[in-house]
């Protein structure tokens, strides 16, 4: 990669890490923004670090939980600030709206050679995003391409986000790191930042998503950070003879991991799910705490939402559900009929999804009865399948093979249930957004699904879905079966459940208060 500036970072002086500040000073901070009465004391400042956040960009769970966690931990009289990458790809209407906060030049890789590090900003209702600037490293049109371009990026992009809180002048008391992409952050507060004001921070890591790590052959990883090299050693970076595991060295120096529900948490110190960093997170288990994610309720509010084409409530959620099914029938091309059962997929088209099991049974999940509306990206395989099987089921089954937001909602409010078989699910969004528009969820039993999806029970008439422990397409199918039995022939205890789902707790003021909790302990 070649050593280019930005044009605004031409002729700039070489900053060190531990510059004094020379920020511009007039932006706000989050430490301006009001917050709600009887705040829980002591206030907290906190640095969210990640590498995608709705809107500006988002692929998955991740960009939701950028958004939405930082909006609440305000509400628990916490002062965020998010930093995240600025991508060529955030849309132009946010790209206007950023101020220009200063830059610098910045020492990243073992030779010493500098890169032009830009600092954006803007602020939305109470946190204040800093987009780190720099053309050679975030102009691609999507936020990941290969590990080739992007070991590089986030190494650059760990190191400028903590070089960019030194220049701001702001050390918070916690700073949280999202996934391998924010890995290399606790390594440097323990290492090349230490004696800077940021290495007084305490260090948060979440596993979002322990199937991806940020591997790399050593010497490539030890060139781009610059790190020394004790820290390539077994017990924090290296893995297997000759690889640097840049997740695994933010684990090792963290002072506080989480991942995104206690299950998963159990789940991910067993060889199986444990991605080959099973040991690693057994020894390091002491630190290691389960919370599950919630949802931005006001984003996913069926009363208020403008992409649906009837808006509900719980009171009305049984009649309305049928016009916006009709709505999504007609859009998807399917047969107008709101006494079909209409069953949702919405997913990133991978092997984690448990679309295995989906291919095995499809043709048995079609009953003259049902519908089936799949919409996701993903693997080849995966977008064929469904593709064949939309032309099987014309009028039957739609397969939309992109990414719309706008279809999405208007699938979780039209849908009758959503399914979520998944190999592993670290906590999962879409059961829990499911569940908030009244749509039921169908789900195995692992990670956050497992923790946030009560199986239905005839008996003592609870439950929030229908759920199956093994991965076994035989079992998926039985759940199925067992939904449509009971949206079939007993309908009053299925929209029972319907609005049980409505009135459950999706939010994130639970989860936000325990990370607060988290947060304190860090910082007595
Ligand atoms: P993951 O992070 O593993 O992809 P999650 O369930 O945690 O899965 O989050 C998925 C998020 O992405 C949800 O908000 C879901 O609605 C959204 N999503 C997934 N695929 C699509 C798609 N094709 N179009 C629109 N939204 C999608």
């Amino acid at each position: 990669m070649a050593d280019k500036k930005t044009s605004s970072g031409k002729g700039r002086k070489k900053t060190p890490v531990n510059a004094e500040p020379k920020a511009v000073k007039e932006t706000v901070t989050a430490a301006e923004v009001s917050v709600e009465e009887a705040l829980p004391e002591p206030r907290r400042s906190v640095a969210f670090i990640g590498s995608e956040c709705y809107p500006f960009v988002k692929t998955g769970g991740l960009g939701d939980v950028m958004y939405a966690l930082p909006r609440a931990l305000t509400k628990q009289n916490c002062d965020v600030k998010v930093i995240l990458p600025r991508y060529k790809c955030i849309p132009e209407k946010y790209q206007e709206k950023m101020v220009y906060r200063g830059s610098f030049m910045m020492d990243l890789c073992a030779d010493t050679r500098a890169f032009y590090v830009g600092i954006m900003e803007m602020e939305m209702d109470g946190v204040v995003y800093d987009f780190i600037d720099n053309e050679d490293f975030f102009s691609w049109g999507n936020p990941y391409t290969d590990l080739v371009k992007d070991i590089p990026k986030f190494c650059f992009f760990g190191k400028a986000a903590l070089a960019a809180l030194n220049y701001l002048d702001w050390t918070p008391d916690i700073i949280h790191c999202h996934d391998w992409q924010a890995g290399l952050v606790p390594v440097y507060l323990h290492t090349l930042f230490s004696d800077t004001p940021v290495g007084r921070a305490k260090s948060m890591i979440t596993i979002h998503n322990l199937r991806f790590q940020g591997i790399y052959n050593i010497p490539t990883i030890q060139y781009w950070s610059g790190l020394p090299g004790y820290v390539f050693d077994h017990t924090l970076l290296k893995q297997g003879y000759e690889d640097a595991n840049m997740f695994k060295g933010g684990l090792a120096f963290a002072n506080c991991i989480t991942t995104v529900s206690g299950t998963y948490a159990q789940e991910i110190q067993t060889p199986f799910y444990g991605e080959n960093l099973d040991a690693h997170l057994r020894f390091h288990s002491g630190k290691l705490h389960g919370i599950v994610n919630g949802i931005d309720i006001d984003i996913w509010n069926s009363e208020t939402d403008k992409l649906l084409a009837a808006n509900y409530n719980v009171k009305d959620v049984l009649k309305k559900k049928k016009e916006n099914k009709r709505a999504l029938q007609e859009r998807l091309g399917l047969e107008q009929d709101d006494g079909k059962m209409v069953i949702g997929l919405i997913s990133r088209l991978t092997n984690q999804k448990g679309l295995d099991l989906v291919n095995a049974i499809f043709p048995e999940l079609i009953d003259g009865n049902t519908q089936v509306v799949i919409l996701g990206t993903g693997d080849a395989q995966y977008e064929d399948a469904f593709r064949y099987y939309e032309s099987v089921y014309k009028g039957t089954v739609c397969s939309y093979i992109a990414y719309d937001e706008g279809l999405a909602h208007q699938i979780y409010a039209g849908a009758d249930a959503l399914l979520v078989p998944s190999l592993f699910e670290p906590c999962g969004l879409t059961q829990l957004i499911a569940m908030r528009y009244g749509t039921v969820p169908i789900v195995r039993e692992t990670g956050g699904l497992k923790d946030t999806v009560e199986p239905y029970n005839k008996y003592a008439d609870s439950g929030n879905g229908f759920t199956f422990d093994r991965y076994d397409a035989g079992l998926l199918l039985d759940a199925v079966i067992r939904a449509k039995t009971v949206y079939f022939t007993e309908r009053e205890r299925w929209d029972e459940i319907v609005q049980r789902d409505m009135e459950k707790d999706v939010s994130w003021a639970k989860s936000a208060r325990q990370y607060r909790e988290l947060y304190l302990q860090l910082r007595p």
